[in-house]
């Protein structure tokens, strides 16, 4: 699948499509947002800072190394380009980043509720999950520290408080990845306020994950697997324990924490939160968790 790499001009006129796009889905307002690609193996092309990227035009694009440093442009670049460098740096297989701020995928960035249940089989497929990175303040030094936790085994992950950040192979996968967050964060949103998601199966995650391969998705990592003694219903609290044991062992650079409960074959499962308890399961819960304390 070896293609001829873009000349400059044709990823100068990406670059304002993929800005236009951004703008007219409401995934950006004013001047956020920024964009960047490889140009070639030391410099990359960039969206200047402070412009509306729905009214971008060709020669505004900024050139810089690696380190950031300008070598061609009448603008200064991005001033999110250090978050920029940083999956540059960590991703070498990484050819274009996008950031936004898409107003649902947002809103759970702000609500510190990351978007890694097992839900829609392209989500699992495409992306895995989508973590959420700690919060830092925009165009320092932290944003590139909070975004390393995750940039490694992830194309997309949320910003607390912020916005969102996608990867790709090239300008397009990058954006593309963009929408299919807020794509999920709809979505997950509209089924929660209908009652809550139903989650994939472990099992059927397992088998999306082999799909990958044959429509030669390249996912950065794979899913983590079920931590032990994570079983499903009805020991409940195996399950809270397992769940806890999975969010120490996983680890974020290396794995992706995805919730997809084991369902004894079903493919579809309750969300974890909707099992309901009878009065004596909740009171044999209540009276073990008092003889933990004691
Ligand atoms: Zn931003």
């Amino acid at each position: 699948m070896s293609r001829e790499p873009a000349s400059e001009q044709q990823l100068r006129a990406d670059i304002v499509e993929v800005g236009r796009r951004l703008y007219a889905r409401g995934y950006t307002a004013s001047n956020d947002g920024n964009i960047s690609v490889r140009l070639d193996d030391r410099r990359l092309l960039m969206t200047p800072k402070s412009v509306c990227k729905g009214f971008m035009t060709a020669e505004m694009m900024v050139v810089t190394d690696l380190d950031g440093r300008k070598i061609a442009g009448d603008r200064d670049p991005s001033s999110e380009m250090q978050m920029h460098l940083e999956v540059y740096r960590q991703r070498p297989d990484a050819q274009a980043v996008v950031h936004a701020h898409p107003p649902i995928a947002t809103g759970f960035a702000v609500a510190g509720i990351p978007l890694d249940r097992a839900v829609l089989a392209e989500v699992i497929t495409t992306l895995g999950s989508v973590p959420i990175a700690d919060y830092a303040t925009p165009s320092t030094k932290e944003l590139p520290e909070a975004v390393r936790k995750y940039v490694k085994a992830h194309d997309g992950m949320l910003l607390a408080n912020h916005g969102a950040l996608t990867i790709g192979a090239d300008l397009f996968a990058a954006y593309y990845k963009m929408e299919t967050i807020e794509h999920f964060a709809k979505i997950s949103l509209v089924a929660r306020l209908l009652g809550g998601e139903r989650l994939l199966s472990r099992q059927e995650v397992d088998r999306l994950q082999g799909l990958r391969g044959r429509y030669g998705i390249a996912a950065p990592a794979p899913i983590c697997p079920p931590a032990p003694g994570g079983a499903g219903r009805p020991d409940l609290v195996a399950d809270v324990l397992g769940a806890a044991a999975a969010l120490g062992a996983a680890d974020p650079a290396s794995c992706q924490t995805v919730f997809a409960p084991e369902s004894g074959g079903a493919r579809l499962v309750p969300e974890q939160g909707e099992i309901r308890l009878t009065y004596g399961e909740l009171t044999a819960l209540i009276e073990a968790a008092v003889r933990e304390l004691k």
